[in-house]
């Protein structure tokens, strides 16, 4: 009997890529750059703001764009930073850019999945950050392809969004193709909606059954998908 999967669709943040850690780093670098000493009293005040401005995108209160213009300017100003907020968020963004850690076990799976199941990252963001994190990590190199959100102009888990993974790969096979993700709303909802096989990185152990999305499989550890991809 041949292997089950042929394609994985993997995403990229907080699957391969740590990209909580990323964001520490960045943010690290960014009050350093402007003269202040990033201890964890501050980036924790930082991460709280920053949650609080993503939870009003979610509400619909403020958009994509203020979000981003916005982050900077409110904490600086509560925390005594000199400095302009919409400078810093550019600067924010290049530090970020540039911050490509690994997850525990993501390499080894890119490095196993060679040569036996095509790799295609499907990640939602920018292709200025996100593009030269595949390629500093070198991602790029060790994959067959990346869909970036920006890019093929939908964001998962829009149908729109697979359906141009779906014509870029060649030989795609729905019931062939597995999807692997942390992310419930975007990664699962959206492969499922789809009509693929979908593999919950359940990193932090944090899944409960009462949810309306429900994956396939679930994981808690990379190489636990070897078992399911036949590696
Ligand atoms: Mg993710």
């Amino acid at each position: 009997m041949g292997k089950k999967y042929t394609v994985l669709l993997a995403d990229l943040d907080n699957t391969l890529l740590d990209f909580d850690l990323a964001e520490r780093t960045a943010v690290s670098r960014l009050l350093m750059q402007y003269g202040k000493n990033p201890d964890k009293k501050l980036t924790d005040a930082y991460s709280a703001y920053n949650d609080s401005l993503w939870k009003r995108l979610e509400l619909g209160e403020i958009t994509r764009t203020q979000l981003i213009d916005m982050r900077f300017v409110e904490f600086f100003k509560a925390n005594g930073i000199n400095g302009d907020g919409k400078s810093a968020a550019a600067l924010y963004e290049k530090n970020l850019s540039e911050c490509a850690p690994w997850i525990d076990g993501a390499k080894e799976l890119l490095n196993k999945c060679r040569g036996k199941i095509r790799v295609y990252i499907i990640s939602n963001g920018t292709a200025r950050v996100q593009l030269p994190r595949v390629r500093a990590s070198g991602i790029d190199k060790m994959t067959d392809g990346y869909f970036i959100s920006e890019l093929v102009g939908y964001n998962k888990p829009d149908p729109r969004y697979f359906e141009k993974v779906r014509e870029c790969i060649p030989d795609f096979a729905p019931d062939k193709t597995l999807v692997l993700g942390d992310s419930l709303t975007a990664d699962i909802a959206g492969g499922a909606a789809f009509g693929l096989d979908t593999c919950l990185f359940d990193r932090y152990g944090t899944y409960t059954e009462n949810q309306a999305v429900k994956p396939d499989h679930i994981i808690t550890e990379l190489s636990q998908i070897y078992k399911l991809l036949d590696i």
